[in-house]
């Protein structure tokens, strides 16, 4: 993986602020294979310092201890792709630089410069514009060209890299320290376990910038590997005890499990299954259960033949959300008298769920603690009592296949269960016997001959 970096100053200034003589290439040893600092350009005005970190992927396997921090494939992109070990090489390569000390030039360590530093081979895990809320808040321009998986073959598409570029003034230990925090941001991804002191390696290095930048909570989320509670700690402390509500970030935070499927576009066909099984049952009314922001009232909406349309969750914050992306206020009379929003828990028998065709529970059973499970079963097909029940959750089995998942890690933080497929047919069957109704089963997305697919759908009918 490669960083360079361009100053407007000369070789012999970029030299002693990065504490690396220009004429030599410096070549470091890092528990995970090599960095080299030379200087590909080198000019009175304007000059270039390179890091290449040449990362050894099957020490990365086979290296100490064996197990925890490591990572468990010998196929990977750590070796190419700027991720924490960039950001491991920065720390112990240019450290003093990134404190912004230099002995002979300490008025331009000091001092903003004409800095730009490029990146090929960038990951942005999640939508693209993240790269641009990431790096322009901190006064960079941005440039962001997505690689393809292979160029030989276009028509494989986009591959979840970027070759990047952000310019802009800037001291050369502010730059420094952004792509520190950043780049394992990004990645989302970090090649080690968060653990407690991580949260003080954030707060020392997001010092001055961090608590002001509008993605924060993103930031602090992903670069504390998605751990809720250390989220909240470094959250609480970066806003100085001010108190942070759990529910402030709730969209941000529904990205989660979202970025982490995105490659494969599953909650898209994941909608499209659930559309396509209302539509085979002849559904006119649908109450969509746990809504969210309403990614399935959507696309409802699109189709006339569901009249009636309903959407209800427990978080007053995702509705507001729901309201505002589905732009209920800018609707059409016709279209806005079809669609309505309940606030609502699942585990209380409500009057409001009653008169619908179906009712849809989308990811939304693994959310709520087993013991509750036996309420919202009632809830839902005692009193409620739909024709039709719709519910789909995660195949566990399937998290294997995840790249960027932990081993025995669950999607989300939130998940207080994930099922196999047959825990899951095992509660459908034992629920749908118990309230007269029969059950059948379809896979979401692809299947995997050994694991399955990686979303599972029960449809119960009676
Ligand atoms: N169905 C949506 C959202 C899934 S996330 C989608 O597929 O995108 C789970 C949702 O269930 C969250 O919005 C959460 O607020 C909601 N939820 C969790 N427990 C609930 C409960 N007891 N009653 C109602 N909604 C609940």
């Amino acid at each position: 993986m490669l960083l360079t970096i361009r100053a407007a100053v000369s070789g012999t200034d970029l030299g002693y602020l990065l504490h690396k003589n220009p004429s030599r290439l410096h070549t470091f040893d890092l528990p995970f294979g090599k960095a080299h600092v030379f200087y590909p350009h080198l000019t009175e005005t304007v000059s270039e310092a390179a890091l290449l970190v040449d990362v050894n992927p099957v020490g990365l396997v086979r290296g100490s201890g064996g197990g925890e921090g490591l990572l468990d494939q010998y196929v990977n992109d750590r070796p190419y792709a700027a991720c924490s070990f960039l950001s491991v090489a920065i720390a112990r390569v240019l450290r003093s630089a990134m404190a912004g000390a230099s002995k002979e030039r300490q008025e331009l360590a000091d001092q903003p410069l004409d800095l730009e530093a490029r990146m090929p081979a960038l990951p942005c895990k999640g939508h693209p514009e993240f790269l641009r809320e990431l790096f322009c808040p901190l006064g960079y321009s941005l440039t962001a060209v997505r690689l393809a998986l292979d160029e030989r073959f276009p028509e494989w598409g986009d591959s979840p890299y970027y070759s990047v570029t952000i310019a802009g003034r800037a001291r050369l230990r502010d730059l420094l320290t952004h792509i520190y925090v950043l780049t394992p941001v990004l990645d989302s991804d970090k090649h080690y376990w968060a653990g407690a002191d991580e949260v003080e390696k954030l707060l020392k290095r997001g010092e001055g910038w961090l608590a002001t930048h509008p993605a924060k909570e993103a930031i602090t989320r992903r670069y504390l590997r998605h751990d809720s509670r250390l989220t909240r700690d470094a959250l609480r402390r970066l806003l100085d005890d001010e108190a942070v509500d759990p529910e402030a970030n709730a969209a941000a935070h529904a990205r989660t499990e979202e970025d982490l499927e995105r490659p494969s576009r599953l909650w898209e066909q994941r909608i499209g299954a659930v559309v396509a099984a209302l539509r085979a049952e002849g559904v006119g009314s649908v109450v969509d259960l746990g809504c969210g922001e309403g990614k399935l009232i959507r696309a409802l909406l699109e189709d006339r033949g569901f009249e009636r349309i309903a959407g209800m969750d427990v978080s007053w914050r995702v509705l507001e959300l729901a309201r505002k992306r589905l732009r209920l206020e800018q609707m059409s009379p016709a279209l806005r008298q079809r669609v309505e929003l309940i606030h609502g828990a699942l585990t209380y028998r409500d009057e409001r769920l009653s008169g619908f065709d179906a009712a849809t529970l989308v990811e939304v059973i693994e959310h709520l603690d087993p013991a509750r499970l036996a309420a919202l079963e009632r809830v839902v097909f005692e009193f409620a009592r739909p024709r039709v029940v719709v519910v789909t959750t995660p195949n566990s089995e399937y998290n294997v296949r995840f790249p960027t998942l932990r081993v025995g890690a669950k999607r989300h933080d939130d998940h207080r269960f994930e099922w196999t497929r047959a825990e899951f047919s095992r509660w459908a069957c034992a629920t749908a016997e118990r309230f007269g109704y029969a059950v059948r089963f379809l896979p979401i997305g692809p299947e995997d001959a050994e694991v399955g697919p990686p979303t599972q759908m029960g449809v119960f009918t009676r």
